[in-house]
């Protein structure tokens, strides 16, 4: 397989707000991608970064209270949880507001002053006298001259949708003042995009059907096919400067004009990766495989490299025109893709940009959802076209409860019950082909077809599961035919590691814990459909995967009470860029995820599937006073408590704590008890209810158990809600 070098990125987020499900649909393709590409030994850095400057942000700054870089720098420290919670791992997360971006947009724009490519116009466009600044666009309100409704933007109407230019609103007013808006003149830098040189090599570039010699063409046919369209229409020059005051970064050589938001985001790639280098964390970071020596100036310019961009549709106009041109024309490498999705819906409505959709990936963690679940539903509904992706709450449960829990867990759960003491013993899995399926699952990786390659997925595993299903070995084994028994389940575990290398790119977390009870090398593109083999031991099986419950996604749409919407400015760009959800300053700032979701396995284990309050209260919990403990004869585990609840008779209890208590230290001592458990009959007497104890899942030995005690005041009987 081709061992590439890889530049990945995702669209910058504009730092006004906190990620929504959009974004996280984004960075889970791009995540996918890359994980992929790493499991056949390409070398990828892949780096984001808050998209930092323009109006929007500094407007909501001081709203807030707030400079611009204290308002987006609160925006950053939030974006870690969302990241790791959702398994997604960039090599680096950076800013536009940065040195490294100043730096390297200056020097673009030099390089095409130097050719010739800049020049200056004046313009004429609304001013705010009241604060004292140009309005953009989308601050600028009044009747529209079309059907003459109320309160419509500066830019079009949402109530006719005509568009049309400030300038010809009746009775405009300045949405951050009241003001009247004056118009005032003033000298703007254009990058002419209309030069026949720059449309030339724009028409060349966007048409490219094999840019790398991998039969990917740099554009999806429909957008090279939209960018033809835009040619048509012809090319106009890009105005790339604003005035003060303005968050941005100064054009050089002319004080108080500003790029324009739009010019230095896309650069803000390129400061990521110099920034990532500069650190040397491109020598060290977390995936071995892509470590380099280069230093980002060897790196950005060697030729085989390749930069691929992952967008949504409403910014390809800026990633497929001025983007290229800005590279190309500075003397730079121009991408060798540009990768774009649709929006997410939910039950088929679109995106709010003030409110978002109704899920709140935060919330989704913190209610303790998977958040594999997740990538999986998102995978499994991905294509390489520019598509809306829909989600559908009963969808979502259906597909995560029968795809991944009822036919690819169950292998593993089913299928190592009947290999005696976990040892492979030889198969034959020919005919099902594994090798062509992991050749298959790899390349709709690499084409984004992951909807196609989790159908051929699901597809094997049906086939497995049939296997299983039609030997039936629990009849085997009821016959004296354990070793035919044996054979089928070993061969259904040896698919198992199939199956599991080819889900790998989706769901990372279940894949290494697959990976520990296969006890296998990390599984890989080279290895998936290698056989561990007759004589290879498997670990001891625990569950990889719970059930979604209906009830959790419910409470994932109960509204938040605090949700009720404000009216909000929208962005400067507004027809381009991905909106926040809400500008930060009316916005709660960021929950932390109470278990579940991250990478994290508070006491070794996850924290459990949701419960309702009355599941809880079913279990009848008290106050007991152990009156009497004694070591159990025969078992080393054990002590023998005689529990009083305040039920005028004593209660036998076997608990599992010898290991951390002497008997005679907890006579007389109040604990908690579950006194509604049914009675269980054991090797030693009858246990009627069990005494709470804490402990970590896995370490019980070197960390301990702890008897849970109340605090002075309880009394026995007294329940526990
Ligand atoms: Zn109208």
């Amino acid at each position: 397989m081709p061992q590439r070098k890889l530049f990945v990125t995702t669209a910058l987020p504009y730092a006004n707000g906190k990620f929504h499900i959009g974004h996280i649909m984004e960075y889970i393709q791009a995540d996918i991608w890359v994980r992929s590409q790493r499991m056949q030994g390409s070398m990828v850095q892949f780096v984001g970064a808050d998209d930092a400057h323009g109006a929007p942000i500094m407007i909501a700054a001081e709203k807030a209270g707030k400079t611009p870089q204290q308002f987006v720098g609160e925006i950053a420290a939030g974006r870690k949880q969302y990241l790791d919670g959702f398994h997604i791992r960039f090599d680096n997360w950076h800013s536009t507001d940065s040195p490294e971006n100043t730096e390297l947009a200056q020097a673009i724009y030099r390089q095409l002053k130097a050719k010739g490519l800049i020049t200056t116009r004046t313009i004429e466009q609304f001013y705010d006298p009241v604060k004292g600044m140009f309005l953009p666009d989308r601050y600028i309100k009044g009747e529209c001259p079309v059907c003459h409704a109320k309160d419509q933007y500066g830019d079009s109407c949402e109530v006719c949708s005509s568009v049309y230019a400030p300038t010809e609103l009746i009775a405009p007013y300045s949405t951050l003042t009241g003001a009247r808006p004056e118009l005032r003149s003033s000298d703007h830098y254009f990058f002419q995009l209309s030069k026949p040189q720059v449309v030339e090599f724009l028409k060349a570039w966007t048409q490219d059907k094999d840019a790398d010699g991998t039969g990917v063409p740099r554009l999806q046919p429909e957008m090279a096919k939209k960018a033809g369209e835009w040619f048509e229409a012809g090319m106009a020059d890009w105005d790339i400067s604003r005035d003060a005051p303005y968050f941005g970064i100064e054009i050089p050589d002319v004080p108080g004009k500003y790029f324009y938001v739009w010019l230095d985001a896309p650069v803000g790639y390129l400061a990521s990766l110099k920034n990532h280098f500069d650190r040397g964390q491109a020598k060290d970071h977390w995936h071995p495989a892509s470590r380099t020596d280069a230093t980002f100036e060897q790196y950005i310019s060697d030729p085989q490299v390749e930069q691929v961009h992952f967008i949504g549709k409403d910014i390809v106009y800026f990633h497929t025109l001025f983007w290229p041109a800005m590279l190309k024309f500075s003397g730079r490498k121009t991408p060798n893709q540009v990768n774009v999705h649709g929006f997410i819906t939910v039950s088929g409505e679109k995106m709010s940009k003030s409110r978002g959709t109704g899920i709140d990936p935060l919330k989704y963690l913190s209610l303790g959802m998977n958040p594999e679940w997740l990538r999986y539903y998102i995978a499994a509904k991905l294509n390489a076209r520019v598509e809306d992706v829909d989600f559908n709450p009963d969808d979502f449960v259906a597909r995560v409860n029968s795809d991944l829990v009822g036919k690819y867990v169950n292998i593993a759960s089913r299928a190592v019950k009947f290999i005696a003491g976990g040892k492979l013993v030889a198969g034959d899995l020919s005919a099902l082909n594994p090798g062509r399926l992991v050749e298959s699952v790899r390349q709709q990786y690499e084409s984004r077809d992951y909807g196609k390659a989790l159908r051929e997925v699901m597809a094997f595993a049906d086939e497995v599961n049939l296997r299983f299903d039609s030997a039936a070995p629990w009849k085997l084994v009821k016959e004296g035919k354990s070793e035919e028994a044996a054979r089928v389940c070993s061969e259904c575990l040896e698919a198992f590691k199939v199956l599991t290398a080819c889900l790998k790119p989706v769901l990372p977390e279940l894949a290494k814990q697959a990976e520990q009870f296969l006890r296998c090398e990390p599984l890989d593109w080279d290895n998936a459909a290698r056989p561990l083999g007759e004589g290879h031991q498997v670990g001891e099986y625990k569950h990889l995967m719970q059930r979604v419950d209906m009830k959790v996604v419910d409470a994932l749409f109960e509204p938040a009470v605090d949700a009720i919407p404000s009216p909000q400015p929208s962005p400067a760009s507004g027809r381009g860029r991905e909106a926040g959800v809400g500008v930060g300053a009316g916005a709660p700032p960021p929950q932390p995820s109470p278990g579940g979701g991250g990478s994290e396995q508070p006491g070794g284990e996850e924290i459990g599937e949701t419960i309702t309050i009355d599941d809880f209260t079913k279990i009848d919990l008290r106050i007991a006073k152990i009156v009497e403990c004694k070591a159990v004869e025969g078992s080393t585990k054990l002590l023998q408590l005689t529990l009083d609840v305040g039920e005028g008779r004593h209660r036998n209890v076997f608990s599992g704590i010898a290991s951390a208590y002497q008997p005679e230290d907890l006579v007389g001592k109040l604990t908690v008890m579950v006194a509604n458990l049914a009675p269980r009959k054991m090797k030693f007497g009858v246990s009627e209810g069990m005494v709470l104890a804490a402990s970590h899942a896995e370490e019980k030995q070197k960390n301990g158990i702890y008897v849970l005690s109340p605090w002075p005041g309880a009394e026995p009987g007294m329940r526990v809600r």
